[in-house]
């Protein structure tokens, strides 16, 4: 198929553009659109022809369910038994980077939720984002814009390199800001349970609510008999082709070992703009601050595919913290490293 590619820098003198976009979501098309996390692949949440086709653009498994996107926080009585908790999360953080996991209700097909009787509802802030779903009327089912095992998107120019020649549409809003997926919460009794880490942190979440556990798959990697609660957590995800291994250690040590590795081999390695003049022979990818955690969950996923589209043996990274939003970082980058971590 053709895909149309279209710049969007004003969403009023554009609405022209996004209405044709409603247009193709409402009647079954496929649609990316940015939002403030990365680049969602978007269709029609109601129709169960929308989610296979997005399946099938992504190569994702069909057990892999969709988050639903919405315009506002009250759309989610349509698709899902809401509750106090939810509209506490909503107050505090939508719009924005929360998905929160609710009771399905039969507006929503199960090939959307991969079969699940739940649904995770989110309501993007992106003003791109936004408009389009107002538009369209209906909510729109998207995960990440990239073919499955690819790093998300938070580019549009990454997304043509994956979606290219699969989709109607591409609207182009600029980088991502946030550049790393949603925080996902499963609502239990009076607690949550934070499935995926992202933007809105746990410290964020327990200030709302004081039962918050972290689900085993975020930080550890599953047995392969394990079920986990977010069906996501069991694919590996954001494999770069070369190894990725991370480095954890004193700062001065983890330096050095960079230092001696890029001397004797070909190493793509993604570091803090600090250390870009002592690792000057290696192939290097800056990725903020030390300090700076937003700005290295915003370059990561371009870091990773930078770094995958050298020739380098092996990528090194350095293990982030486990806290704030350096929780994130570390989930993201633990599994695109299928756990491979050095102690140096
Ligand atoms: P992506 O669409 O690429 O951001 O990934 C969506 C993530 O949300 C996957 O890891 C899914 O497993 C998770 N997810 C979506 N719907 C549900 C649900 N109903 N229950 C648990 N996890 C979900
Ligand atoms: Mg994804």
């Amino acid at each position: 198929m053709k895909t149309e590619h279209i710049k969007i820098t004003d969403i009023v003198a554009q609405e022209k553009d996004l209405c044709r976009a409603a247009a193709i979501l409402r009647s079954g098309g496929l649609v990316v659109f940015p939002t403030e996390t990365v680049y969602g692949l978007g269709g029609n949440a109601t129709r169960d022809e929308a989610a296979k086709k997005i399946y099938a653009a992504k190569g994702r498994p069909s057990d892999n369910p969709l988050i639903i996107h919405i315009a506002d926080p009250t759309d989610a009585e349509q698709y899902a038994v809401t509750n106090a908790l939810y509209y506490r999360l909503a107050k505090a953080f939508m719009p924005g980077p929360l998905t929160v996991i609710l009771p399905r209700k039969n507006t929503i097909p199960k090939s959307t939720t991969g079969g699940l009787d739940s649904v995770a509802v989110r309501c993007p802030s992106h003003p791109v984002a936004h408009r389009l779903i107002e538009l369209c009327g209906v909510a729109i089912a998207a995960p990440s814009a990239n073919l499955s095992g690819k790093p998300s998107p938070t580019s549009a120019a990454h997304v043509a390199q994956d979606m290219d020649g699969r989709v109607d549409m591409i609207l182009d809003g600029g980088e991502s800001e946030i550049g790393l997926e949603s925080t996902i919460v499963k609502i239990e009794g009076d607690g949550l349970i934070l499935l995926r880490p992202g933007g809105i942190t746990r410290d964020a979440l327990s200030l709302l609510c004081d039962k918050v556990t972290v689900a085993d798959a975020v930080l550890h990697q599953l047995a392969e008999n394990e079920r986990p609660l977010s069906p996501g957590m069991k694919y590996r995800h954001y494999a770069p082709t070369a190894p990725l291994v991370l480095l954890s250690g004193n700062e001065a040590d983890v330096l050095r070992y960079l230092q001696t590795e890029a001397a004797s081999r070909k190493c793509a390695i993604l570091c803090y703009d600090e250390e870009c003049e002592a690792l000057a022979s290696g192939i290097l990818f800056p990725v903020g601050k030390k300090d700076d955690l937003a700005k290295q969950a915003h370059r990561l996923f371009a870091a990773l595919r930078e770094a995958d589209g050298t020739d380098a043996e092996i990528i090194y990274a350095h293990l982030p913290p486990q806290d704030g939003l350096g929780l994130a970082l570390y989930n993201r980058l633990i599994r695109a490293a299928a756990h491979t971590v050095k102690e140096v």
